[in-house]
């Protein structure tokens, strides 16, 4: 029979790892599965400027000394998917094409996706003037031209940061009317850099090696133009890698893991107070419904979505572990 351990770790992003060096050096030998491939969002990013400590580093050269921290303490990681995981009874199971192992605890930090046009060209140019972040890449944009598509309040984030660099935002959205909150509309509808391009799709992003312009449809007309710029952000939403554990943890209506933090903001924000509350173990923020399940970084975080709040979200799932197996 295999043996139990302490706490399994699943995905190997910033979260996931910052979960796995709080657990080694607390001596709980955690086993990782850190995807395949491994490293989540940041490994899709050139210049990060933003992650305290590192003026200018690499997403993927940030990865790799985060793997290397972690790997000096022990941690095993195996750069697999989990495949399936039974949280119904402990010691929970949890399974890849490769290994099945036993855990008392275990860690989701699984992350989230971009969504993103899946168009050839945006792909192509991801890195290279085409982001879905503008608090990472909005600096890189002082004085340039830029476009962001969306008309949900991420997209108007995102045209909002801009204006503080770019010297016009073009806002793209395909229907008539956006679906972000009032006040987020009203600020980008009167702000003097923002001009919206209502009813259009992009078809095309231009450019060879780096961003230089996009071509438009409109969905009313089915006419075309091409707009010059300097860069695309993608405001079209989020995915959370949570699919794997629908049926054994709540998540919300998006799919995003529900923790005892996220339950108690909810409840403060829409007075649900009592709903599906008993399950929670609200001595551990970062507990899930599942009593030794926590999770932690943007697999449960749709709100600010950055590697060092993802860091402190692992951190903290960790401390949450160590203090919850004292008590077992
Ligand atoms: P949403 O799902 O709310 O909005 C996505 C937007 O992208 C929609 O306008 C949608 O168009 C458009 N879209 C989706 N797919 C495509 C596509 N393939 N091509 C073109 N346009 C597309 O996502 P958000 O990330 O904006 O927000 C998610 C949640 O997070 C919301 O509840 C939001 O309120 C919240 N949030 C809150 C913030 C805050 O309070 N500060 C900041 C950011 C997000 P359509 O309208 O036609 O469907």
């Amino acid at each position: 029979m295999n043996e139990i351990n302490d706490v399994v770790i699943i995905g190997g992003g910033p979260a996931g790892l910052a979960a796995a060096l709080y657990t080694s050096r607390a001596n709980l030998k955690p086993v990782m599965f850190a995807g395949s491939p491994p490293g989540g969002q940041l490994t899709l990013t050139s210049d990060v400027e933003n992650y305290l400590g590192f003026d200018s580093i690499l997403g993927p050269e940030l990865i790799a000394k985060m793997r290397a921290h972690v790997a000096k303490f022990g941690v095993i990681i195996y750069d697999e998917n989990v495949t399936s995981v039974e949280f119904n009874q402990a010691p929970f199971k949890i399974k890849s094409v490769d290994h099945e192992v036993m855990a008392k605890s275990v860690i989701i930090a699984t992350g989230a996706k971009a969504l993103w046009l899946n168009l050839e060209s945006e792909q192509r140019l991801k890195g290279k003037g085409v982001s879905a972040c503008a608090t990472c890449d909005a600096f890189f944009f002082k004085n340039k031209v830029v476009a962001v598509v969306g008309g949900g309040d991420t997209a108007m984030e995102e045209a909002l940061t801009l204006t503080k660099f770019a010297t016009k935002v073009y806002l793209i959205h395909r229907k008539d009317s956006f679906r972000a909150s009032k006040i987020m509309q009203d600020r980008v509808l009167k702000h003097e850099k923002i001009e919206v391009v209502w009813n259009t799709a992009v078809t095309e992003v231009l450019g060879e090696q780096k961003v230089e312009g996009l071509k438009l449809q409109n969905s009313k007309d089915n006419t075309t133009k091409e707009l010059k710029l300097d860069g695309l952000f993608l405001g079209i939403g989020h995915k959370p890698d949570t699919e794997l554990f629908k049926d054994e943890v709540m998540l919300d209506e998006k799919g995003y893991i529900i923790t005892s933090a996220m339950k108690a903001l909810s409840n403060q924000i829409s007075d649900l107070s009592g709903q599906n509350n008993a399950d929670f173990n609200w001595k551990y923020q970062t507990a899930t419904n599942v009593e030794g399940v926590f999770a932690g970084g943007d697999c449960v975080d749709h709100v600010y979505r950055q590697a060092t709040t993802a860091v402190g979200m692992g951190v903290a799932a960790a401390l949450d572990v160590e203090r919850w197996l004292e008590l077992q």
